[in-house]
Parts: structure tokens; sequence; C-alpha cells
């Protein structure tokens, strides 16, 4: 998905590859990290409403699961590839080692397009991708949990399935489900909520007063929309935010210098992220083209849509102004484009880094579930708070003490650590 030309694979085995020879890691150990260590590939047949079949193509990819079961969303997008489920999934391992979670890397995927199916047939949808990888999957072996376009009620209906054929209760098989079956206080708001921890964080580092800053977000789904309420309490203004219009097939950058009240402009924002142009422009927004989040003389830049958005065709256009960059989405930056970035000394926190909010929630779901036991939001927060607050600060100190861009201190810690579990167990 994303930019054609490029291939998130690609990408995420160049980053790794770099930081494998910045810390000398062993030939085996690359080998075994390079690429997932196992992936299932299914046809998904679906009785249509009208009463003809369509056949979905879905995938789960194991990354790694040295350090404990694979973890990671399930996506639903029309575009989705394998190699992107795979980027993904690699991700997912650094993800849950930076946050030092006991988890390994997953990822899932069914290509289709959720927006143009009936709730029956979404149904249909995710119980056929259960019934397809239902032996290998687990509580103890693999957790999905949602991702673009996948929620709540898809992950109860996932479940559902999974204890229909295994016999029992399993709530620790899915996680990002509803709150009252199994969900966890504070999921939902989980990911946009860490990636402003770690800016608040990274302010605090750089002596910025986040009450004189503007951002500027792409994407408007669950991870932009709790982020930009967090960022708002810090004292932040949002000036621009960019949203898919499925009508138009195309997306919208809207835009109100005086900051966009955000509240409203969830309002009119529909299940998938998509705003409502008359809408929004009674909140006083201009409507600009796609691209027009990125060019904003803005503080700050969150890209949380898809990968490849930040290319080496457009980093130019990113405003001398600009002094952080946010990952809410995971691989939004090329690493060609990576490279100007550094260069410019943009402050960078990284995708596995600032969106690992989620899986944190996620894994403490898991635990909530596992013991049925279930905590107060104010205490599923402070923790989130803690994990997220203690990564960013490892990666930071270890880029400052070794000269290395945020991204690369993130990989050393991320490697370092699976690498150990994977020789701990004797696999290298
Ligand atoms: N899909 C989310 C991510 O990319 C969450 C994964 C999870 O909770 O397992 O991090």
């Amino acid at each position: 998905m994303g930019a054609g030309e490029y291939n998130p694979l690609e990408n995420a085995q160049e980053q790794f590859d770099g930081v494998a020879e910045i810390i000398g890691l062993d030939e085996a150990t690359r080998q075994l990290l390079r690429e997932p260590m196992r992936e299932y590939h299914f046809l998904i047949p679906v009785k249509m409403d009208d009463g003809s079949t369509q056949v979905f193509k879905g995938f789960r990819v194991q990354h790694n699961d040295a350090k404990g079961p694979a973890k990671g969303g399930i996506r639903f997008h029309p575009e989705e590839t394998a190699d992107t489920v795979r980027a993904l999934a690699m991700w997912m391992t650094w993800k849950c080692a930076v946050v030092d979670i006991p988890l390994g890397g997953g990822k899932g995927g069914i290509i289709c397009d959720p927006r143009n199916l009936s709730e029956n047939e979404q149904e249909r949808l995710c119980r056929g991708w259960v019934r397809a990888v239902a032996k290998d999957v687990g509580p103890f072996v693999d957790v999905p949990a949602p991702d673009v376009m996948s929620s709540a009620k898809h992950m109860l209906w996932m479940l559902d399935e999974y204890e229909t054929i295994h016999g029992g209760r399993y709530p620790g098989f899915i996680t990002g489900k509803p709150v009252g079956m199994g969900g966890s206080l504070g999921r939902t708001e989980a990911t946009g909520y860490g990636a402003i921890y770690t800016l608040r964080e990274a302010l605090k580092e750089e002596n910025v007063d986040p009450a004189t800053t503007s951002a500027s977000f792409q994407g408007f789904g669950n991870v932009a929309q709790y982020a930009a309420r967090l960022y708002l309490e810090l004292g932040g203004k949002v000036i621009a935010v960019s949203s898919w219009d499925h009508a138009d097939k195309k997306a919208y950058t809207f835009r109100n210098a005086n900051g966009i009240d955000i509240e409203k402009l969830i309002e009119a924002t529909d299940t998938f992220g998509s705003v409502d142009k008359d809408k929004a422009r009674e909140l006083g927004c201009e409507i600009l083209d796609e691209n027009a989040w990125l060019e904003q003389d803005v503080d700050i830049l969150i890209p949380s849509a898809l990968e490849n958005q930040i290319t080496a065709k457009n980093v130019d256009k990113i405003s001398s102004q600009v002094k952080f960059i946010v990952e809410g989405a995971n691989g939004p930056t090329t690493p060609d484009a990576d490279v100007a970035i550094k260069e410019r000394g943009i402050f960078m926190i990284p995708d596995f880094l600032a969106n690992a909010g989620g899986v944190t929630c996620s894994y403490f779901e898991q635990v909530q579930s596992n013991t049925n036991y279930f905590w107060e939001k104010d205490e599923v927060l402070e923790k989130l708070d803690t994990k997220m607050t203690a990564a960013f600060k490892a990666v930071y100190e270890l880029s400052k003490r070794n000269n290395l861009y945020m991204r690369d201190a993130a990989y050393v810690i991320s490697i370092n650590r699976v690498a150990q579990a994977v020789k701990m167990r004797g696999w290298a």
C-alpha cells in the first residue's frame, strides 16, 4: 500500500540491515530476524447478502516469537499485500521489544474494503479468517488485535469463532475487544495517547513549551483523533488534518490557521475516519489537497495514516518550521526521506516507539483477560504512561550518548533485546 514504488518489506529490511551493521550482529541472527519465521496465506470464501460467493485473500505472518507469543493487528484494506503484512509483522517485533513487553511480532490482513461490505458480510469474513488460522494462533501462540479499518466489533466476532472451534472461553486470544466483553478501558485511546506521551517527553527534553506549538496530522482515524485530543490538553494547536474521502476516493487536508475544533471535527467524521466536507467548512476549515498536511508551517508533523507517505519526492516540502515528527502510523517515512529528515536535524519519534501505546495496552488487556480481573481506566492509562515514558527515555538517552538518530537508537535497543532472547533460547 502507500506510494507505489516503495516496498515496505524492503524498507523494513534496509532499516534492520543498517542497525545490524552498527551493532555487529552475527550472521545467523541476522538471517533469523530479517524475515518472518512463519506465515500463512489463505483464501476466505464468503457468502454475500445477494446469495453470491466472494473469495477474499487473507494473511497471518509471525515474524518472531522469541520474547513471547506473536502479537499484532489485522488490517482490512483493498491494497493490502503480503510484503506489507511481512513488514508490519517485523515492526511489531521491534515495537514490543522497545516497550519491553513479553511478546513477539505478528500481523494479519485481509484484502478487502469493509466500507463496501454489510455488517453480516463483515461478520462472515471475520469468522472465515479465524477458521483459516484457528490452529496456528491462540493466547499462547499468536494474539491478534485491530488495525487499519478493523475494530472492536470485528475482534469479538473473531473471538467468538475461535472459542466455538476450541470449545471454551479464551478471552486472551485477541485484544481490542469491546469494554465489558473482555476489552480494556483505555485501549481505544492508547495508541494516540501513547504517541503524545512520547511527544510530551521530547518537548520537555528540548525545552519547548507545548503551549507554544502547532501541529498537522495526516489521517483522522482512531490514532489521530485521540492524539489530537491529548495534544490539545497539553496546550498545543492543531492547524491541519488530512483525511481519506471514501466517496471521492481521494484525501483532502482540512486547515484552520486559528486551530481546529477537534471535538466538533470528530463529530463530523465517520467510523473509518472520513470527514464530512460541508461540516468541516462550517467549522471554518479550508479544504486543500491531500498533500497540504505535509507543507504547513507548524512545529510538529504527526503522520497517522499509512506507510510510505513521506518520500524522497515530497520530503523537501516540509516547512523549515517543523522541528518534530511523531510517527503515529507504521512506516510512514521511506528510508530515502529519512536520510533528509536526519540531515535537517528534525527530532524524529519513530513509528515503533511512537505508536507502541496500542500494543502496550493490548498487553494489559491480555493480562486482565487471562486473570479475569479488570482495572480502572486511570490505572490503565497511568501504567501506559509509565511504560511509554520509560521507553522514550531509554531511546533518547542512547541517542544522546552514542550520537544516534532516534530511529537508529530505538532499533539498537529492540534488536539487541530480541537477539538476546534468540540467543538465550539457543536459536542462533
Ligand atoms: N495494530 C496496532 C499496532 O500496529 C496494535 C497491535 C496490537 O495491539 O497487538 O501496533
